[in-house]
C-alpha cells in the first residue's frame, strides 16, 4: 500500500463542483509523436469508466509538476527521467485548480506496475480521442492543452 497523502481528500471550488484534492490536483499529459498516454480509470472511481490522464491530488508540499509526475511513477511506473517536461496549463476555478502538466515522452514507453484505480493505460492517437468516454474534466481543457507541446 502506498501511504496516503496530505492532499487526499474532497474540495469544493467556487464554480460549485466537488473535486478530488485538498490543494488542487495535477495530471500529466504525455505525448509521442501523435498520440498521448490515457487511463482509462476504475469504475469506482469519480467519474469511473472514463478515460483521462494519469494525475492525482497534490500533497501540501509539491509543486504541481512533482504531484503529476509523482502520480504518473505511481500509477504506471513511468520514470520521471523517461520524458521531458515541455509546460503546464494551470485551470483555476477559484479555491480550487487543475494543473495540466505537458511532456514529451523520449519513447513509446510501456506502463507498468498499475494500481487499483486503473483499468488499463494506453497510447492514443489524437484523432482516435474522441471514440473514447473522456473525463469531463480532460475533455473541457483538451482543445486547449493540446496546443502546449
Ligand atoms: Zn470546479
Amino acid at each position: 500500500m502506498l501511504p496516503r497523502g496530505d492532499g487526499d481528500g474532497w474540495a469544493c471550488c467556487a464554480l460549485g463542483h466537488k473535486h478530488w484534492g485538498l490543494f488542487g490536483a495535477a495530471g500529466l499529459l504525455l505525448w509521442h509523436r501523435g498520440s498521448v498516454l490515457l487511463q482509462h480509470r476504475a469504475l469506482w472511481s469519480h467519474h469511473g469508466g472514463t478515460w483521462g490522464l494519469l494525475g492525482g491530488a497534490r500533497n501540501r508540499a509539491e509543486s504541481a509538476e512533482q504531484a503529476a509526475q509523482r502520480e504518473a511513477a505511481e500509477e504506471a511506473g513511468l520514470a520521471d527521467d523517461s520524458y521531458e517536461v515541455t509546460g503546464a496549463f494551470v485551470d483555476d476555478h477559484g479555491g480550487w485548480s487543475y494543473t495540466t502538466v505537458v511532456a514529451r515522452a523520449h519513447a513509446a514507453v510501456l506502463p507498468t506496475g498499475l494500481t487499483g484505480e486503473t483499468l488499463e493505460v494506453r497510447w492514443v492517437r489524437v484523432e482516435d480521442l474522441h471514440d473514447l468516454p473522456l473525463h469531463p474534466g480532460f475533455a473541457a481543457t483538451w482543445e486547449t492543452v493540446r496546443a502546449i507541446a
